[in-house]
């Protein structure tokens, strides 16, 4: 049995005050984290202080990208070791807005998978189509090569342990949720292509996450599916009450 994965990527929202209480009314009540992975992605400034609030409780902490560089002249980048050092578990990779806003590519995608391997940092990688690409029919290709990109030359082992989140684009902030049956094939089409990749060991265990306005209203459905292990939530994720109903979902 997988187990379930649920993020709030809280994107480049609130501020700190804000952040501090919603970590406040959350950690103790998320529920272990045997059951399922409660996960905060939180902007960079808010990190350390995050982490330290949620030290010895069930919810993590993950950041939003970081670089796959060790350190230098890189000005305005996060290193991998200052999120370990920091101790942040999760890191999202490639989600579509660096992707279409901060030219992230399949290529820097892989190599910060890598990078979070190397530093113990749990990637998240975000794959997912266009409205375009899905209307051309293009929508399981297009991410297969996302998949298959982001896992180039990793371990069987490493690839057990990354997770995917499978966000198509005209999904995500406009309320159009992929129906349950939708977002479930793509799940099931991205684990077969784990399997040809690296095997069926690798495919089974692999996490795959939806994402795309979940909210407390669809999670029940959609976490259901058999091939969906958890969400990757933004707007729904910035109220604690919301948060604490999408990780219930994941139990
Ligand atoms: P949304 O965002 O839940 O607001 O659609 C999801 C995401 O971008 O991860």
């Amino acid at each position: 049995m997988r187990k379930q994965v649920i993020a709030g990527n809280w994107k480049m929202n609130k501020l700190m005050g804000e952040a501090t209480q919603f970590v406040d009314d959350v950690k103790g009540q998320v529920p272990s984290y045997d059951q399922v992975e409660s996960v905060v992605v939180a902007p960079f400034p808010y990190l350390p202080t995050l982490v330290q609030q949620a030290e010895g409780t069930d919810l993590k902490i993950g950041a939003q990208n970081m670089h796959f560089e060790e350190s230098g002249a890189f000005t305005g980048e996060v290193s991998p070791e200052m999120l370990k050092d920091l101790g942040v578990t999760y890191v999202v990779l490639g989600h579509s807005e660096r992707r279409e806003m901060f030219a992230e590519t399949d290529e820097t995608v892989n190599k910060k998978t890598h990078a979070a391997f190397k530093h113990n940092l749990v990637p998240i990688v975000c794959v997912g189509e266009t409205d375009e690409q899905r209307e051309n029919g293009e929508a399981e290709s297009v991410v297969e090569t996302q998949v298959k990109a982001a896992l180039k030359d990793l371990t069987n082992e490493q690839v057990k342990d990354v997770i995917i989140a499978y966000e198509p684009i005209w999904a995500i902030g406009t309320g159009k949720t992929a129906t349950a049956e939708d977002a479930n094939a793509m799940c099931a089409s991205i684990r077969k292509v784990v399997n040809e990749f690296a095997g069926s060991e690798p495919a089974e265990a692999i996490r795959i996450q939806y994402g795309g306005s979940v909210k407390p209203a669809n999670v029940d459905e959609l976490m259901s599916q058999s091939d969906i292990d958890g969400a990757l939530v933004g707007g729904a994720s910035l109220q604690p009450d919301s948060f604490l109903s999408l990780v219930e979902a994941g139990k």
